[in-house]
């Protein structure tokens, strides 16, 4: 293995996916819907493949469908509030993975520092450093504000550190809003500090934002390229897996000004080069049909978010029951929950691994048949103590299955 790749050896998703298949546990670990997806997206894939436009089945257009970065670009050039030009401006990607690579691998050289804020999902790190840079990382942290349960939004960045860790190797900074795994959605005066530290130190902003959509209310999805001064220095990342509840289409974008995407689309063309066409069509047709209906809540950009919003009060209410303690979250489809108060019915002497969050995951896989993540995943190798107390689950399921969860548990405690 060559240097590169030294010490990234180990995924999460591979052990746990693994896990799940020789366990058999009810599923609440890798984010992913156990339920349909839009029937006219699912429809246009069939058509796309199966109609009298045989060419559909051939390569398409390298840095993306035609039809589908023009479906984005009209739709970002809408919610951004700025003319995206489809041919120099967006790029189509295997997934918001590929999306994540080919930006970092084409803005990140030996010597450049990037600011990755933990929790982070947990490919950035091996991205960074296999492009040769060198990730500096800063943890949110629980500060409380109140009584009653916690949320997502009392995990806070110190602003103070933050600024701290700006200087001239400053390359970029991944920010993560709505975030995988804490849910928590960045305010304007979070998102505003960021923006100014770019600005400060000419910092591009990669902004993973593959849960645009999935925002509870009161809650507001703002987009960093919004900002002002911000679109000049951002790439904003999107997954049609996460819009349309495709996650196995794999497909995804990066937007931002043509000199930045320059750089991604070099990376991207000497790599995949080209993503799949059917689903491409049937990606650009679903956004064209969601985009008809943007004023209406039927519109599955909204549609999807008030399905799942009891879906996460039916899941903080279950954990809270057993006694875990949950942070609700503002957004995406995780919570996170300290499981400590149930220590004393796990037997984690069982487990070997080096955390005890990974030790109570693997224990309840095995014995409960309940499956979630360890978040000391989403940690830098010194920081992974931080979060040892928790568990994340998904919570983008059938009622029943959330209902069947919430049995199990309570069978169990
Ligand atoms: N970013 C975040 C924060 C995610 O949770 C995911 C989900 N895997 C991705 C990127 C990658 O998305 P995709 O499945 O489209 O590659
Ligand atoms: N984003 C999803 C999650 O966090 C899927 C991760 C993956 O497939 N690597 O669970």
């Amino acid at each position: 293995l060559p240097d590169r790749y030294r010490g990234s050896e180990k995924s999460v998703w591979v052990e746990y996916i693994q896990l799940a298949q020789e366990t058999q546990p009810l599923n609440l670990g890798q984010g992913f819907p156990d339920f349909a997806a839009p029937d006219h997206v699912t429809k246009s894939l069939a058509e796309a493949c199966t109609g009298e436009n045989v060419l559909l089945n051939q390569y398409t257009r390298g840095f993306g469908h035609l039809r589908l970065v023009k479906a984005l670009s009209q739709l970002y050039s809408k919610v951004i509030g700025r003319s995206i030009d489809p041919a120099t401006e967006v790029l189509v990607t295997a997934g918001a993975y590929e999306a994540l690579f080919a930006t970092i691998m084409g803005h990140t050289g030996p010597g450049d520092e990037v600011i990755i804020i933990e929790p982070f999902f947990d490919c950035y790190e091996p991205m960074v450093r296999s492009a040769g840079g060198t990730p500096k990382f800063i943890p949110l942290k629980l500060v409380k504000s109140g009584p009653g349960p916690i949320s997502s939004g009392d995990w806070k960045l110190d602003v103070n550190q933050l600024s701290s860790m700006f200087n001239s190797k400053t390359k970029s900074i991944i920010v993560n809003t709505p975030h995988n795994p804490i849910g928590k959605v960045f305010t304007q005066e979070e998102l505003t500090v960021i923006a100014d530290l770019c600005k400060k130190w000419n910092v591009l902003c990669i902004s993973d934002e593959v849960y645009e959509w999935m925002v509870y209310k009161p809650f507001k999805h703002i987009r960093m390229a919004t900002l002002p001064g911000m679109w000049e220095r951002t790439i904003t990342i999107g997954s049609a897996g996460k819009t349309f509840s495709v996650t196995g289409w794999k497909t995804g974008w990066a937007y931002g000004p043509a000199e930045l995407m320059k750089n991604p689309m070099t990376v991207h063309q000497n790599c995949v080069y080209t993503c799949t066409t059917p689903v491409q069509e049937a990606v650009a047709r679903g956004f064209e049909f969601e985009m008809s209906r943007m004023d209406s809540p039927e519109c599955y950009f909204y549609s999807l978010a008030e399905e799942l919003l009891p879906k996460r009060d039916f899941m903080a209410k279950f954990l809270s029951e057993v006694g875990m303690v949950p942070t609700v979250p503002e957004g995406g489809y995780f919570m996170i929950a300290d499981w400590t108060p149930l220590a004393n019915k796990v037997d984690l002497s069982q487990e070997k691994d080096k955390y005890r969050d990974y030790k109570f995951t693997k224990w309840m896989s095995k014995n409960v048949k309940l499956q979630g993540i360890p978040p000391s995943a989403f940690y830098s190798e010194p920081n992974k103590h931080l979060i040892e107390d928790y568990v994340r689950y998904c919570f983008i399921k059938k009622d029943e299955n959330l209902q069947k969860a919430a049995e199990i548990l309570q069978k169990w405690k």
